[in-house]
């Protein structure tokens, strides 16, 4: 492609690229596609010669977008959302022109410095103690695998020499703890960190869905007992299906106690910390060895940025570093090299997006948006409590929610088929998009606010929505009437 063509299309693009932004609200928010529909339209071989890009740009409209789920749809209340801007994605259409590897400073000092530098913003945003440094990961999970790899190097070099040199032969067992309602990512880890997932210990939960604290120091007692080696905790702050909230600070003086790394998931709620008033979240954080949330959910910032911050870089930094000759640089370890800040080598410009959202928004800017997200949580609760035939079943504390309908006359059993197939009616029309969870067994319907651009309109509508299809289900196994 030469470059009076790039121009053009690329003209073409911005075009489109606003086009569907404004007018997102008119597509599907689940993709309404069966499994293998989208490779049935799709070529089996490559093209042997190069094919013009309007075609490729055509394809793409009619193949690719149709079975797509618009993520920034206002009406997208699914999961947790990985939320987008406008000034995101013009960042990362120029990190895309610049096309830098920024493994370390020499390759891209401007990106190793902004990325420095929006750590140290974010944490001054979310009231993260001073002397937290971060660095952005691509995900949650890997940061987490890097905490739980670091705590490991921690316990194993009480000994003198640690794991990154010897290996795991003589270690014995090491244990990992969080609650049972942490996220799947934890167990992950454990797995792929050589743990062995029958030594993560789940600590169960109070009525609030928090760890208890009490629990976690037996388990590590009975483990110290048993001549395990315990490693490191994993405490949550807004768990993925309630959003439950571990008391750090209690869990903490545990860790302390015990000498046992502290990692703090806070991927979706720390990005709450924005707000002062959300700061009772994280009481205790400075008994925190490491603590990770995801701008990608719900700060503006599009997937994939993980901010993840240490107490003490050089204790994190001595498990990844590694210099082969063909790294080594003048300014060596007078600079600050991201490479040795995880498991990645190469590494994506994912600061230049950041810098972009919060100048852009500015943190008041920030502050509204989440604000308001919250506030139309409260106001939909507020709706499903006074609904005769609803039960609320997680208020909201941040934005997420849980409920379920209850008719007339239902008895416990049948409600959770009931729920279930209410919510592949209201996923399969198109107007609205929410997942499930499990609250004590009990099937939920699961509801998070937090896509830029929903307004309490889309909130309404989809709160009736939900009521109309509800009150039309059919009971299991009758049909409608012709
Ligand atoms: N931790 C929590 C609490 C989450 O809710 C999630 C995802 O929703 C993750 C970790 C994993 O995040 P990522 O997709 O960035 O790995």
């Amino acid at each position: 492609m030469n470059s009076a063509d790039f121009r053009s299309h690329a003209h073409d693009l911005v075009d489109w690229m606003a086009d569907y932004l404004d007018g997102v609200e008119e597509f599907p928010v689940k993709a309404q596609v069966r499994p293998g529909e989208i490779a049935g339209r799709l070529a089996g071989s490559p093209p042997d010669a190069g094919e013009p890009m309007a075609t490729i740009l055509a394809d793409f409209r009619a193949v690719i977008v149709p079975g797509m789920t618009h993520w920034q749809h206002p009406s997208f209340f699914a999961y947790f959302q990985a939320n987008s801007s406008r000034p995101s994605v013009l960042a990362e259409m120029l990190t895309a022109a610049l096309a830098a590897q920024c493994m370390m400073w020499e390759t891209s000092p401007a990106a190793t410095e902004l990325e420095g530098r929006m750590m140290e913003w974010l944490r001054q945003m979310i009231g993260l103690p001073e002397g937290f440094v971060g660095s952005i990961q691509d995900s949650a999970s890997t940061a987490t695998l890097c905490a739980i790899l670091a705590a490991r190097e921690r316990v194993s070099a009480a000994d003198g020499v640690g794991v990154n040199e010897t290996g795991m032969n003589d270690l014995g067992v090491v244990t990992a703890y969080c609650s049972v309602e942490a996220h799947s990512s934890v167990e992950k880890n454990v797995k792929i960190a050589g743990l062995g997932r029958a030594n993560l210990r789940k600590i169960p939960v109070g009525g609030d869905f928090g760890m208890l604290p009490a629990d976690l120091d037996r388990a590590i007692e009975a483990d110290l007992a048993n001549g395990c080696r315990p490693a490191c905790v994993v405490a949550t702050v807004g768990t993925t299906g309630v959003s439950g909230f571990d008391p750090l600070r209690a869990i903490g003086e545990v860790c302390r106690k015990h000498d046992v790394w502290l990692h703090v998931d806070a991927a979706w709620a720390g990005n709450a910390l924005v707000l002062p008033e959300m700061r009772w979240m994280i009481d205790g954080v400075e008994l925190a060895d490491s603590f990770v949330f995801n701008p990608h959910k719900w700060l503006f910032t599009n997937f994939d940025c993980s901010a993840l911050y240490v107490r003490n870089p050089a204790e994190f930094v001595r498990v990844f570093d590694i210099l082969p000759e063909y790294l080594k640089t003048r300014d060596g370890s007078s600079v600050t090299n991201y490479r040795d800040w995880g498991i990645q080598l190469g590494r994506r410009f994912r600061a230049l997006k950041l810098w972009f959202v919060i100048r852009s928004y500015g943190v008041e800017g920030l502050q509204r948006l989440i604000r308001s997200h919250i506030e139309m949580a409260h106001s939909l609760a507020e709706d499903i409590e006074m609904a005769e035939d609803f039960e609320l079943l997680r208020p909201p504390v941040l934005s997420l929610l849980c409920f379920r309908f209850r008719p007339n006359g239902a008895d416990e059993q049948s409600l959770d088929e009931i729920n279930e197939r209410l919510l592949q009616t209201i996923n399969d029309s198109g107007k609205l998009y929410v997942t499930h969870t499990r609250i004590n067994g009990t099937y939920a319907i699961r509801f998070v606010v937090g896509q830029t651009s929903t307004e309490p309109r889309h909130v309404w509508e989809a709160w009736t929505t939900i009521q109309d299809l509800a009150r039309d289900l059919q009971p299991a196994g009758r049909s409608a009437p012709d």
